[in-house]
């Protein structure tokens, strides 16, 4: 009761509650609250609380494309909130994200607020820090319109290209399609890249790999094949590489040329949203939606124990490289203190603007507190916010620091005619790698003797080896959001959604990292692009990107940007609706009551399954799993049911395979285990290895007694034990081809896979 007596005087004195700052997100309210103290109420909207209603298109075509705009639902609540604590503030402080679409959510925002205008400000920052916060109410402006109406252009033609083309979808593909403006463009680029790895003729060639080593030494390395007589040599076929074998194994090799160079390595420009996402798929093997959650944990504020919430990193939807003079000074500071003097550059590094398109004074993704090292604040984060954190503290740390030096020996050597070429490098000042290393493997490995001009060496051993060209490889999601910032189709905001929308809606499915166009997929995508190939055309698309930034930046008129987008697309939907063929597609599978071909049919709600294609003749159906691939019969299984002692089958649903009871009136239901039939190793342990799933989806081996033994590991064990240290042996899958090694972190054994089929 005290208490309350206490900050009423307080708020009498300070007027507490008469300033009110809305953000989007509880999270960075906390963080904010933390900041700004008593005197300022701080409330979070949650995200958008106005769009687009989903039941109509919502566009007033005929009326200069006015949006009608409804709150949306389940929204009453929070606009009920908003609007009380509204009306007991003075002053109003609206502070969503620091882009277009904060900026529309802040004008959404200003709308259902019944205040004067000149009460509400827009206030701006690029990071949850004291500093920022407190220059951001310093600085209040009025709401951009001009930056609103560019995000309200994007919606509508959003909202335009998917409700009027969906529907024709719907009519000659099936229920529950949708295409959509950026997400069409995706699919075309997956499907393009497809047909060239269908139609890809692999060529035969041949490279030849001359072990070799210096008279006494025992030290070799490996010099490839190069030329023949002066000029680049290629080899076709095993004849032409027999040849070389031949004449060379008794040829004298002798080093006709080295050459030493010293040059300069630099690191990389500090992350923007494009090149973390890409990074954290390459390196932690993240899909860029993860990488964006984390990363916007980490932005709006992580508890730090005794100091409450701390926003670890700048904004995270940015095109810009650009890092704030205090940025600069307080790295230069840590550098200079942590790694000495030579380790930072004679003047300090400025990356450049990575491209015109640049949105506004935005700043690339770095730490806010440089030094909250990852290691002095990793018990505050989860081990995925701590990598994450890591890569970008690491990779800003390093965009600021010294070069490293690099000599590079390479060597020519001849044998008769030919000429081999060895060369390897040696980091003589590592610089910015001490704090990110982002050499390839076989780069850090490679190393060739000292050689002088003269050198006779001795072959050791010589290595034809056949190769074939190779198909490009699919689109991962990082290679994809490469190539949409490439070809300029969507914004920092929009690479994740749309790669999260394609796979949703089963046009393009994961395999193994790569993404793989589905039959559905190819046939929409054929059929958008005969009828709309503006939606589906890359430059179209990008050009229409810079329509937007004219909006947001020169206030170009947003209303005529629309029409005379609609006026030809109007057209070509007219045309469309009534040329589009009606498409089946098709499968291999077929119907098991009357044996014609099965088609791939769409709900109304999106999911895909397998129809028959004499319907309506015959209404036979099959569901399909989430790879599209029909669902697997019922199988037969060892496991007897609990409750009633049927037996059990093993069933296939929306999660995978589980058990089900056979006995129709028990319906019991259970996990899947699948048994490896190996005990467990550790001792007094009775438990059998089982296979598990980890909190992440993760396939893993563990203990079948746990909690009681914790024992696990991460690859399928054999049942065979290590010959040389005792551990278990396991399986390891990989892409280069699957091989059997000790499951001790110690031991370094391994095996190859026997395997029957190989020819
Ligand atoms: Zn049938
Ligand atoms: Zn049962
Ligand atoms: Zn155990
Ligand atoms: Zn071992």
């Amino acid at each position: 009761m005290a208490k309350t007596t206490k900050k009423k005087d307080t708020g009498e004195k300070k007027s507490s509650g008469k300033y009110l700052v809305i953000v989007e997100s509880p999270a960075k309210a906390k963080t904010i609250k933390k900041i700004l103290g008593d005197d300022y109420q701080i409330k979070a909207s949650v995200g958008h609380i106005r769009d687009l209603p989903a039941k109509v298109l919502g566009v007033d075509v005929k009326n200069n494309f006015e949006p009608v705009y409804e709150i949306m639902p389940g929204k009453d609540k929070v606009v009920k909130e908003l609007s009380e604590a509204a009306k007991e503030a003075d002053n109003i402080y609206l502070a969503p994200d620091p882009d277009r679409e904060g900026e529309a959510i802040a004008w959404h925002i200003q709308s259902i607020l019944d205040k004067p205008k000149e009460s509400i400000y827009r206030i701006e920052f690029n990071e949850i820090t004291k500093t920022a916060i407190l220059d951001a109410v310093k600085n209040p402006r009025a709401i951009d319109m001009n930056k609103v109406n560019a995000q309200q252009t994007r919606r509508i033609l959003d909202r335009l290209v998917g409700y009027k083309i969906s529907p024709i979808l719907w009519q000659k593909v099936g229920k529950g399609l949708s295409a959509g403006r950026v997400q069409s463009v995706a699919v075309r680029l997956i499907c393009d890249r497809e047909k060239e790895i269908e139609a890809f003729v692999p060529k035969e060639y041949w490279t030849i790999g001359a072990e070799l080593a210096k008279p006494k030494s025992t030290n070799s390395f490996v010099a490839e094949l190069t030329k023949f007589n002066g000029e680049k040599i290629e080899i076709n076929n095993e004849e032409e590489a027999t040849k070389v074998v031949n004449t060379v194994n008794d040829a004298e090799f002798k080093v006709a040329k080295v050459t030493n160079r010293e040059s300069k390595r630099n690191p990389q420009a500090p992350f923007i949203t494009s090149t973390i996402q890409r990074e954290a798929s390459t390196r932690l093997g993240y899909s860029v939606k993860k990488t964006m959650q984390i990363a916007q944990k980490l932005y709006e504020g992580i508890d730090m124990g005794s100091s409450g919430p701390v926003g670890l990193i700048t904004y995270m939807r940015t095109d810009s490289t650009r890092i704030s003079d205090e940025a600069k000074d307080s790295a230069k500071e840590y550098i200079v203190g942590h790694y000495g003097k030579n380790y930072y550059p004679e003047t300090p590094r400025v990356y450049i603007k990575k491209s015109k398109n640049t949105q506004d004074a935005h700043e690339a993704i770095r730490p806010t507190y440089i030094d909250k090292s990852p290691e002095s604040i990793k018990q505050y984060l989860s081990s995925e916010q701590y990598r994450l954190y890591k890569l970008i503290w690491e990779r800003f740390v390093a965009s600021q620091m010294e070069s490293a030096s690099v000599k590079t020996i390479s060597a020519e050597i001849e044998a008769e005619n030919y000429t081999f070429r060895a060369s390897s490098s040696k980091i003589v000042f590592d610089g910015f790698l001490i704090v990110y290393d982002d050499r390839e493997e076989d780069e850090k490995s490679k190393a060739i003797p000292e050689l002088t001009k003269g050198d006779v060496l001795k072959l050791k051993k010589i290595d034809p080896k056949q190769h074939f060209t190779q198909p490009p490889p699919r689109f991962s999601e990082a290679t994809l959001v490469k190539t949409l910032e490439e070809v300029g189709v969507g914004r920092p905001s929009t690479y994740a959604p749309t790669i999260a929308t394609i796979q949703d809606r089963g046009y393009v499915i994961k395999e193994e990292k790569t993404l793989a166009p589905t039959a559905l997929g190819k046939t929409v995508n054929e059929l958008l692009v005969k009828h709309f190939p503006n939606i589906v055309d890359a430059s179209f698309t990008a050009d229409m990107e810079t329509k937007l930034d004219d909006i947001a930046e020169n206030a170009v008129v947003w209303q005529q940007i629309i029409g005379n987008f609609y006026g030809p697309f109007a057209e070509v939907l007219k045309k469309a609706k009534e040329e589009m063929e009606k498409v089946s597609i098709l499968t291999e599978h077929n119907c098991t009551n009357c044996g014609k071909p099965m088609a791939l049919k769409s709900s109304r709600w999106g999911s895909q399954f397998l129809g028959c294609s004499g319907y309506p003749e015959c209404k036979t159906t099959m569901p399909l799993t989430k790879d599209q691939k029909p669902v697997p019969e019922d199988k037969p299984s060892d496991e007897i049911c609990e409750k009633c002692s049927s037996p059990m089958v093993i069933k296939y649903g929306p999660y995978g395979e589980y058990l089900a009871c056979t006995n129709d009136s028990c319906k019991t239901r259970k996990k899947l285990i699948k048994k490896t039939g190996v005990n467990c190793p550790q001792e007094n342990c009775a438990g059998e290895i089982v296979q598990k799933k980890s909190r992440y989806g993760k396939i893993f081996y563990g203990c079948s007694k746990y909690p009681d033994c914790t024992f696990a590991l991460w690859n399928e064990p054999t049942g065979d034990k290590c010959p040389e240290c005792g551990s278990m042996l396991v399986t390891k899958v990989s892409k280069a081809g699957n091989k059997i090694a000790c499951s001790s972190k110690e031991c370094k054994y391994q095996q190859a896979v026997e395997n029957s089929s190989q020819s």
